[in-house]
């Protein structure tokens, strides 16, 4: 090919990029996608299998990303793939009920610890908003309180001090959001008792809580993963119960995850509502939320909550998580928990022999690669991060083919694809990669 000498500089992802810029804000349909918050041009893609991705350009990634959690089978796994398929030939939503929606109920509630009910909605943003005026209704109160650092999607009331894409954009609060919304939200240092114990006394009139939900990522991974401290969830549980507060487990990323049951099973801490999303809907639009039958018979038509969804638990969706639970049984979780624990020892390993100070955080299926001294408890000191370095770093890794979540305030999504080689190639990668930004 003879070419311009520029035109040959181009590639198609940046092709792309310069169309997306002038149709949609950023080039993206989600602000992290970007990659900003690590100096590069958004990269565009063709297709993904197993553990890997293929841009437009023909460049294969090794993707610990995973479309930030979804894909806990993977990319394309067949028997989601053939699910997906065999459901959308019978036709793709009918706005009436269906089987496979009483199976994937069923099958929440066998899973879930807390869960009786269940109501299937689209994303963990519409779940997190639908169980926050379940709890509303529930209690005849309004505040909330949530902790910084914890992203519960983009609800109006939960965007201030939240974690993922706001705290990767160093915004502390989003404009548009009503006075009332944010004053109605109560926020508190992650980790730290004597805060909630103090948040919930003074939001009280007269001896009479006026928190409605305490509102909780149960293992923190939205301002990179902050597991919490020992006995902290079983506190929390007893703190909303002295206050009369319902205790709300967002599981959107733990949930069928860390372990069967979620974080709730693991920690055996119980939790009135859940919110469930990403793994639920194996990379299609589903999540839900699910708690004591009590407080679901208020949902409507059962009760006088309304919330509904012209495509709540459609047919594909609900195809693609069924099949994806179905993957994970016993072994699923300790494939999970020994990739994700090995490359956190070798993260470590690496960066010492790179002489990068560091702070890995893992659990199963879950890690974060923390450029920070110390240990990170909380999102006071995430943000003391070195974030130009992770950023260097996740170039550096991108070069070498490993795309990682870009964002120092993320955890990286480990799959069933993902095996052990993947982790030697990762780690061959992260010496090089970390040697550069110690440099
Ligand atoms: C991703 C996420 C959400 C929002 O889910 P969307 O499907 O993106 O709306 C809510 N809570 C947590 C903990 C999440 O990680």
């Amino acid at each position: 090919m003879t070419g311009h000498p520029a035109a040959l500089a181009t590639t198609r992802s940046d092709q792309l990029h310069q169309r997306a810029i002038h149709l949609m804000p950023g080039g993206v349909n989600s602000p992290v996608r970007a990659l900003r918050s690590i100096g590069r041009d958004p990269i565009f893609i063709a297709r993904g299998g197993g553990a890997e991705i293929e841009d437009v350009d023909g460049n294969t990634y090794l993707d610990w990303m995973c479309s930030w959690g979804p894909l806990i089978a993977g990319h394309a796994h067949p028997a989601v793939i053939e699910a997906v398929r065999d459901a959308a030939t019978r036709g793709t939503s009918y706005g009436a009920g269906t089987e496979a929606e009483v199976a994937i109920a069923q099958e929440i509630v066998d899973r879930v610890p807390s869960a009786e009910m269940v109501r299937m909605v689209n994303s963990g943003t519409e779940a997190t908003m639908s169980a926050i005026r379940l709890a509303r209704a529930w209690t005849g109160r309004e505040k909330l309180l949530k902790f910084a650092g914890a992203y519960h999607g983009h609800v109006d009331g939960l965007l201030a001090d939240a974690g993922s894409g706001l705290a990767t954009a160093g915004i502390p609060a989003s404009p548009g959001v009503p006075e009332a919304q944010a004053a109605a939200t109560v926020i508190v240092p992650w980790n730290d008792r004597e805060a909630v114990t103090r948040a919930l006394a003074e939001h009280a009139r007269e001896g009479a809580g006026e928190i409605a939900a305490v509102l909780v990522e149960p293992y923190p991974a939205n301002m990179g993963l902050v597991p919490p401290a020992e006995g902290f969830l079983a506190f929390l549980r007893e703190a909303a119960d002295a206050s009369g507060a319902l205790l709300v487990f967002d599981e959107v990323i733990s949930g069928f995850r860390v372990a069967r049951g979620g974080a709730q099973e693991r920690e055996g801490v119980l939790p009135d509502l859940t919110v469930l999303g990403k793994v639920i809907g194996g990379g299609l639009p589903a999540a839900a939320y699910a708690g004591r039958a009590d407080l679901m018979g208020r949902v409507a038509p059962a009760g006088d909550v309304y919330q509904a969804g012209t495509l709540s638990g459609n047919p594909l969706a609900t195809a693609a998580g069924l099949a994806t639970l179905e993957l994970l049984d016993a072994g699923a979780y300790i494939h999970l928990d020994q990739i994700a624990g090995q490359m956190a020892e070798g993260l470590r390993l690496v960066a010492e022999q790179a002489g990068v100070p560091v702070h890995v955080s893992s659990t199963t299926g879950l890690l974060t690669l923390f450029f920070h001294a110390g240990p990170v408890t909380s999102y006071a000191e995430a943000r003391e991060c070195d974030t130009e370095a992770f950023g260097a770093f996740a170039r550096a890794m991108l070069e070498r083919g490993v795309y990682l979540p870009p964002s120092q305030f993320e955890a990286w999504f480990v799959s069933l694809a993902h095996d052990e080689q993947h982790v030697e190639r990762t780690l061959a990668a992260a010496a090089e990669s970390l040697g550069e930004v110690a440099r």
